[in-house]
């Protein structure tokens, strides 16, 4: 096997100079040579690939040494090519400032050729080691970095210009899974399109790394213009990419990247704006704003403290009584969960809610929260009060969970509550991922005895047939759609729905009932069940305690 000889280039005004050099290194280096910085970009260029090392001179016509080395510096290609500084001055200075450049070493003139060539030997092979490593960096399917090298060379490049502005973006192709599963590999085929044109497009001085299977993500100086026409550069590029890769492009933008933060926090925001329009078919551009940060903080935040708060008794259950519609009967409640957060006060379910689900945290408060309303029922009991049902709120999430089944049978049986003063309360949502063991579940819970809630009914996600596929016994309707009662229309699609709750056998519960107006309105329409601010908001255990004395009909 021939081994070929490294290349050097040799960027230099004075003819003696570059001679002298020629003699030294032709031996064992292949050269290249020029007479000023323009003409050594040039080369530089068009022989990124194959240049091991640069010797530069400062002091040059057309084009100085300094801006050479600016130049390599804004160049991904080039940033990697190690730069030796010839010169004649010893001045510190000037050899600090070449450093701070991206300068690795200097050569004296006049030359000693031992000194210069053991220098530039150590520098090309150290070079050569890192080329090797470089290798396994990029990633093979689309030719971009792979995340890990993209962050190194993305954090290289905001350290080597600080005063340059950059944008991060990342890019989607919307629905890419759902294109997966119907083309398997032949999918792939957008991506690496979308990868190509990113390539191809990327303003110079910018890095491209991938971002999971179907993103990438593009570090660039920002755009000079102002944020509306920026906003249609954006626009313009998603459109541009997805006629090239016949895919929708959706992006996230983060502008002004902070160099303070850490860039993964940072890519983290970009990508929060860009799942935030994943639903918006008329949106492929977001930029992030300070409403988003804010909110990924907060998520932060509840993720970080979320199992000390549980450990710490943070989570209180609140319990919101429910009664009969048309003679106000007491007769049973909702356990809604609450955090008590020793600086922020009180956090609501909408907020922390959905990070438990995301997190999968969700199962341990539910089954807490199931917990205590055991440990309430039997005190309750004991006290000699009139206990009613409590419901207890699922998310599909917990019975996904192998043991959920057994997790909520335990607690009953060592509290001795019996089955009946318990309900469960499901989403539709399961409904779109029901395995067969989650029917088991609530089929065997229900045969126990404990009742089944369909909650939500009527956000727009319902159908009808969530009534007959999910094994239940009551069907909650949502507050929305009780707020929009004195539309005619939709009194004649309550007046349905009662019809055919009755028909299936299934009680029902109207939630959000505020007014003695809308309590008269249910009850004429035929609805069981009230819960609402008009009997009362959720109450802490206790107050809920007295509000079963208060209401007990004995
Ligand atoms: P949800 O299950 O639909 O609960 C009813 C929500 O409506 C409760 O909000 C309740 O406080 C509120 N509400 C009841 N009556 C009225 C009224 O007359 N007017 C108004 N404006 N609001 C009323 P909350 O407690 O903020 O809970 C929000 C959601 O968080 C719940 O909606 C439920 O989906 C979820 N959630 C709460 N606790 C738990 C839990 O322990 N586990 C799970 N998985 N989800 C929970
Ligand atoms: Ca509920
Ligand atoms: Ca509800």
């Amino acid at each position: 096997m021939t081994q070929t000889k490294p290349s050097l280039l040799i960027v230099e005004d004075n003819e003696l100079n570059r001679d002298i050099l020629k003699e030294i290194l032709q031996n064992e280096y292949r050269l290249f040579l020029a007479e000023n910085g323009m003409e050594g970009l040039r080369l530089l260029r068009q022989h990124s690939a194959d240049i091991g090392l640069i010797l530069l001179d400062l002091e040059m016509p057309i084009m100085n040494g300094y801006d050479v080395l600016k130049a390599v510096r804004l160049d991904p290609e080039l940033i990697r090519i190690p730069i030796v500084i010839i010169t004649a001055n010893d001045s510190i200075e000037e050899e600090v400032r070449c450093l701070k450049l991206g300068a690795r070493d200097f050569i004296r003139k006049p030359f000693n050729s031992t000194v210069a060539k053991l220098r530039i030997k150590s520098l090309i092979n150290m070079q050569k080691s890192v080329d090797t490593l470089s290798k396994v960096e990029i990633d093979a399917e689309t030719d971009v970095y792979t995340f890990s090298a993209f962050l190194y060379y993305a954090k290289e490049l905001l350290r080597n210009n600080p005063r340059t502005s950059y944008t991060l973006s990342i890019t989607h192709i919307k629905g890419f899974r759902g294109m997966r599963s119907l083309l398997g590999e032949e999918a792939m085929e957008y991506v690496k399109k979308e990868a190509a044109f990113l390539r191809d497009c990327m303003p110079a001085g910018s890095v491209c790394g991938r971002f999971f299977l179907e993103r990438f993500i593009v570090l660039s100086p920002m755009l000079p213009y102002g944020k509306e026409d920026r906003m249609e550069i954006y626009k313009d590029l998603s459109r541009k990419i997805s006629a090239n890769t016949n895919a929708k492009i959706k992006i996230g933008v983060l502008e002004n990247v902070d160099r303070e933060k850490d860039l993964t926090s940072l890519i983290e925001q970009a990508n929060a704006a860009l799942n935030s329009i994943q639903d918006l078919y008329h949106t492929d551009i977001c930029f992030v704003e300070p409403d988003l940060i804010k909110q990924l903080e907060n998520r932060y935040q509840i993720e970080r403290e979320m199992d000390n708060a549980l450990k710490q008794g943070q989570f209180k259950i609140y319990f919101q009584p429910k009664h009969r519609s048309d003679d106000g009967m007491l007769i049973g409640a909702e356990a809604l969960l609450r955090w008590i957060h020793p600086e922020l006060g009180f956090i609501s379910p909408a907020v922390f809610i959905p990070v438990f689900e995301q997190t999968g945290f969700i199962v341990d408060v539910d089954i807490y929260a199931w917990e205590e309303v055991c440990r309430c029922q039997r005190k309750w009991t004991d006290d000699g009060l009139n206990v009613v049902p409590i419901s207890v709120n699922t998310s599909r999430f917990d019975y996904t969970v192998g043991d959920f089944h057994e997790k909520l049978l335990e607690p009953i049986a060592r509290h001795g509550v019996p089955n009946n003063l318990l309900h469960i309360e499901v989403t539709e949502s399961l409904l779109a991922e029901l395995t067969k063991e989650a029917l088991a579940t609530l089929h065997s819970l229900r045969d126990k005895g404990i009742k089944i809630e369909l909650d939500d009914f009527g956000t727009g996600y319902s159908s009808p047939q969530a009534l007959v596929e999910l094994p239940i016994d009551i069907v909650k309707l949502d507050m929305s759609f009780v707020r929009k009662l004195d539309d005619p229309r939709e009194q004649q699609l309550m007046k349905g729905c009662v019809f055919l709750f009755k028909s299936l056998n299934l009680e029902s519960v109207a939630e959000g009932v505020e007014t003695e107006e809308t309590r008269r309105m249910i009850a004429d329409f035929g609805i069981d069940c009230i819960q609402g601010y008009y009997f009362s908001k959720p109450l802490p255990a206790e107050e809920f305690e007295e509000y079963l004395r208060c209401h007990s009909w004995c």
